[in-house]
């Protein structure tokens, strides 16, 4: 699993993170206009949902690539990533 929520407050519903996700991973609260992580193990860790994400609201913790990813917002190590949460 590779995919975690950056900050939920920036999504701005804009869906493309469900559109995407070959693994069916994200479901969609239309009470809230966000999206949810719904089935987090099934993540294959593509990178879709994250470079595509309009609202800069999710995050991919790099444990599993094998290969370099740009964006606006540079992987994390998972120990990275639950030092930010802290
Ligand atoms: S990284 Fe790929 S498989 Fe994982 S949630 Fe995002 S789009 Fe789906
Ligand atoms: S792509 Fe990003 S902003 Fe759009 S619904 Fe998904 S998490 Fe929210």
């Amino acid at each position: 699993m590779s995919v975690r929520r950056y900050d939920l407050d920036t999504c701005i519903g804009c869906r493309y993170c469900f559109i995407v996700c070959p693994m069916d991973v994200f479901r969609f609260d239309e009470e809230t206009n966000k999206s949810v992580i719904a089935y987090p193990d099934n993540c294959q860790s593509c990178g879709q949902c994250y470079l595509h994400c309009s609202g800069k609201s999710l995050h991919i913790v790099n444990d599993q690539f094998t290969y370099a990813m740009t964006s606006h917002r540079a992987p994390v190590t998972a120990y990275e990533h639950k030092k930010r949460l802290i």
